[in-house]
């Protein structure tokens, strides 16, 4: 994360200069600028679990900041901010290129075919370097494309509508694209046919709702149903409870993740084996 730090720090503080307003070139702005560039981000990967066989298939990839004297901090506490100064297009690099590298890294060590799933934002997906850097980051890990979801949310798919063309260029590629939070805000859904993507991430509030002895909500049955005529996958997210688990594996759902399988973890401490976690 180190490599070409003082480069990164330099031609980053000069475009934020030049795009922001003075408000925004705050000594908090830059202490998150130095800490990106110093190293201070890490990851945490969340196990991604398919409801038929039990078996593994992913992780999420999830950023933390390891504050020298805060602790580790968690994304709500920085993003927002990484967002408003547009320090998260560097930010995005650093944990797309890191995800690439450790789970590779873990793959060759454990023998592991599971793959990873980033978080990608909307600023990072409108520059038009996007896709090459995706292309970079996998050749330089040996990372198969076929092992690496972008997880983009419904959100960013409405309001940037042509980076549809570079999601369209890293899938010819291989990568896989998934809405993130899908069902938030139903802006996709006129057009979730047309859209480059392969998974939906059902949005934890769906999940929620996913109550003991009722099974899934009529709701939920719906975009599974849809999910199925469209050829997408979808992965629950933020489940709690084995009801859920049983639930959704009975309504059809692919994938599940949540605490009830395992809270995200150093990458060395995701379990291989997630299989007995699924039994109710
Ligand atoms: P998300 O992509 O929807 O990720 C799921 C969030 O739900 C994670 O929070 C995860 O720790 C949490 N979660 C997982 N299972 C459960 C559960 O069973 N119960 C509950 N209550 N929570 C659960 P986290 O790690 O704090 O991340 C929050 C958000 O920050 C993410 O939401 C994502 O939008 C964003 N984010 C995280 N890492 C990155 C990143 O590297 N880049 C970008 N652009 N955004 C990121
Ligand atoms: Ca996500
Ligand atoms: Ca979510
Ligand atoms: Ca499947």
């Amino acid at each position: 994360w180190r490599q070409r730090a003082d480069a990164d720090l330099y031609a980053a503080k000069r475009r934020r200069r030049g795009l922001l307003p003075a408000s925004l070139d705050t000594p908090e702005a830059e202490e998150l600028l130095r800490a990106i560039t110093d190293g201070e981000l890490v990851l945490r990967y969340q196990p991604v679990v398919d409801l038929g066989t039990g078996a593994l298939t992913g992780v999420e990839a999830l950023v933390r900041w390891q504050h020298p004297e805060r602790g580790l901090l968690p994304p709500s506490t920085f993003l927002p901010l990484a967002e408003a100064t547009g320090v998260v297009d560097l930010l995005g690099a650093r944990v797309l290129r890191a995800a690439c590298h450790e789970v590779r890294e873990w793959q060759r060590r454990t023998g592991t075919t599971a793959g990873v799933a980033v978080n990608v934002s909307g600023a990072e997906l409108a520059s038009p370097a996007y896709p090459g850097r995706v292309l970079r980051a996998l050749a330089d890990s040996g990372l198969s494309a076929s092992d690496l979801v972008l997880e983009v949310t419904e959100t960013a798919f409405a309001e940037a509508p042509t980076m549809t063309a570079s999601l369209a260029a890293l899938r010819a590629a291989g990568v896989r694209v998934a809405v993130d939070d899908f069902g938030t805000g139903w802006s996709t859904l006129s057009r979730l046919d047309q859209l480059p993507v392969d998974v939906l991430k059902l949005d934890k509030s769906f999940v929620d709702r996913v109550v003991p002895g009722e099974g899934c909500t009529p709701v939920v049955d719906a975009v599974l149903a849809m999910a199925r005529a469209l050829d997408l996958e979808v992965t629950a997210e933020g489940v709690e409870t084995a009801e859920q688990v049983c639930a959704l594996r009975d309504a059809g759902c692919d994938a599940a993740q949540g605490y009830h399988l395992q809270r995200p973890v150093p990458l060395e401490d995701v379990e291989l084996s997630a299989r007995l976690r699924t039994a109710a």
